[in-house]
This record gives C-alpha cells, structure tokens and sequence, in this order.
C-alpha cells in the first residue's frame, strides 16, 4: 500500500512524482535524474533515490530525513545524500542522532553542506548547481543541469581518424555545453531568477505559487511565499518549456486556482503550466 497519494507528471522521458501542499506536505522527485527536492514525510516512492535535495529546514519540506536514512539503512542500502543549507547541518545530526537512540540502532547518515554557489556531481554527467532564495536563513533552490561536450563546429565535417590526429596534437576539438534540465526554487518570496541564465533557460521550472486572491499578498508576504501577480511577472522573463507549480494554499479551490491562472497569466504561458496534484483526489 503506497504511504501518499503522489501526483505524476511525465515531460518526454523524465517522470515527475511528488506531494505539494502549503503548509502540509512538500516533495518532488525525478527519479531518472536520482534526485529528490525536499522529502516532505518521506513517501515510500521515493527512498531508493540516492540524492536528497533540501531547501530549508521547514518541518513540511525536511520531517522525513531521518525515516529516509533509517528505512534504507534497514532495506540495506547505503545512506545515499542529503544535501542541505549549511546552517541545518547541526540541528539535522542533532534529529539523525537522537532518533538513533530512540530506535536503539545507529542511522547512518550522509549529509552535505551546500550554500549559494555551489555545484555537486549527482552522476557522470549530471551535476546540481545551488542558488540563493529568500525564504528562511540559508535557504537554497537547486537546478540539475547536463554537461557535455560538443565538437566545435569547425570540426563538423572531419572524419573519425582526422579527429583522433587532431586530438594527438593537444587540440581541443570540443567546446563544454551544459543542458540546464530543471530548476527548482523551493519556497522563496519573489526574487528575479532571470538574473541566472541556467534559470531562464532551464527545460522544467518547478516553482511555488503559494497564493491567488488579491486579499491574500500580505500573507504571501509575512510567509515569504509568491503571490501569482509576482508569479506571472517571474515567468514572462523565463523561456522554460514547462513550468510545474508547486506549494499551493488550501484557502483557494483548485477550480478558482487554475481560473485565476488563466486570468493572469499569458496565454502562451499559460499553456506551459502543470499543476502538481494527485490524478485522483483523495
Ligand atoms: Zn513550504
Ligand atoms: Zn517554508
């Protein structure tokens, strides 16, 4: 029996499965790509993914850490990653060690540090890059992103044993390219990510969009959270392909939130969107 009621979204080949809910509940995983953005309460679906990638400490984004450890480390898996704000680090071994004491067994425990800048290899050619977002002390967004490595254009035409001549000499034949496939923000007040190219130019964009009523911009603001005006105005100086919105309130109906989205936003954005939910309400 699975432990939630996730959403799945499919774009091409990559599988989005998550839960998103303001205030309850956030997590999101792209299993093709091993990497999971928050855990929320740690759904089973989502332990055999090797890399955890935390935002910040609010407990509805970060309470599964130590269920996650413990049931791999009972699956007899290894402790994969839990890449999270430097500034959680302590409190977060602090909860890892304390429940190894609860539970009478030692939950091993792989934890990274990261903070705004910072890029870590997650496979061969994938690696996350972390970028600030203001939501609490330290919290972070992450994009996955692909680098390879592309001949240069001037070398199109060669053969294969003309390149290998080529590559003999030292030549370099190929240019580094990097493919930004998601972005994830997280839960942040509105900052202009169109500042940070891979951002603009990420295939998927998950972001929150927290509130819709006009009455509710001073909430989104003391909660640090988008409202959909400043949401609207974010994505028009995007070029993502798809936009996955997370971290909706439960104060507005999902009938007045998708109304509110077609009011508001472009219709060409608009077309973009996908609501994270569950294909069949619980
Ligand atoms: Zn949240
Ligand atoms: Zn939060």
């Amino acid at each position: 029996m699975a432990s939630h009621n996730l959403a799945h979204i499919k774009i091409d080949k990559l599988e989005i499965i998550g839960y998103s809910v303001a205030g309850e509940e956030t997590v999101v995983a792209m299993p093709q790509l091993d990497v999971c953005f928050d855990i929320g309460r740690a759904p089973g679906r989502i332990i055999p993914i090797n890399n955890i990638l935390l935002t910040h400490g609010h407990m509805d984004h970060a309470a599964g850490i130590a269920y996650y450890l413990s049931h791999r480390n009972f699956c007899g898996q290894s402790p994969g990653t839990i890449f999270a704000p430097q500034n959680l680090l302590e409190p977060m071994r602090e909860i890892i060690d304390a429940w190894s004491r609860l539970d009478g067994n030692k939950v091993p425990a792989n934890l990274v540090g990261v903070k705004a800048g910072d890029e870590y290899q997650i496979k061969p050619n994938l690696f996350t890059r972390v970028f600030p977002t203001k939501h609490s002390k330290g919290s972070v967004g992450y994009a996955v992103i692909e680098k390879r490595k592309k001949l240069k254009p001037q070398y199109a035409e060669l053969t294969g044993p003309q390149i290998v001549e080529l590559k003999k000499k030292g030549i370099e034949i190929d240019y580094p390219l990097e493919i930004p496939i998601v972005t994830y923000l997280g839960d942040t007040q509105y900052v202009d990510f169109s500042q940070l190219k891979y951002i603009v130019e990420s295939k998927i964009l998950i972001a929150e969009c927290t509130f819709y009523e006009d009455e509710h911009a001073e909430r989104a603001e003391a909660g640090r959270h988008i409202h959909i005006n400043e949401f609207a105005e974010l994505i028009e100086k995007l070029q993502n392909e798809h936009i996955v919105i997370t971290h909706m309130t439960q104060r507005t109906s999902l009938q007045d939130i998708r109304r509110i989205l077609k009011q508001t936003l472009s219709p060409e954005k608009f077309e973009k969107v996908i609501l994270l939910i569950p294909n069949k309400p619980r």
